[in-house]
């Protein structure tokens, strides 16, 4: 595949996604598939791994494309899917971080750190989550920014 394939694939993702009336999830928009292509081409030339999700994807797409006017929910389950694998390709393999997955890690670590804290120490588990939210969500945004400087974030 080179740059023109690319875009041209990029191009058929969006008029794919503007033809079908279908509300898809959050994963699958346009601009968020836009930036997996990117980061799978320009790891293909190293990596066989995003090579052959990249293939998946001209595959995928001219499908949907080629059925642009019957689309069910159905249909996308195979993008999904072949988008859930690049990125968690993507998050493995070349340390890449999908925007807000710190936050969601350390809030969830946070809270049940302050649940601890808060029983065992402060003998009040709502201050104690309560610190855990903030403490969590301040850390989580910190390396989703560190990310985003250090371009990792897909
Ligand atoms: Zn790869």
């Amino acid at each position: 595949m080179n740059g023109k394939e690319l875009k041209r694939l990029k191009q058929s993702v969006k008029s794919v996604s503007k033809q079908s009336s279908i509300k898809v999830s959050k994963s699958l928009e346009p601009e968020f598939i836009g930036r997996v292509l990117d980061r799978l081409y320009s790891n293909a030339p190293e990596c066989d791994t995003c090579k052959g999700q990249l293939g998946d994807f001209v595959q995928c797409i001219s499908e949907l494309q080629g059925r642009a006017d019957d689309l069910s929910k159905q249909d996308y389950v195979a993008l999904q899917k072949v988008m859930d694998g690049s990125v968690h390709h993507l998050q493995k393999i070349h340390k890449l971080v999908v925007a807000g997955q710190y936050v969601a890690v350390s809030v969830s670590v946070g809270l049940s750190l302050g649940v601890a804290v808060g029983v065992t120490f402060l003998d009040n588990v709502s201050l104690g989550v309560a610190l855990g939210l903030v403490f969590g969500i301040a850390i989580g945004t910190a390396l989703d920014a560190k990310a985003k400087k250090d371009n990792r974030l897909i």
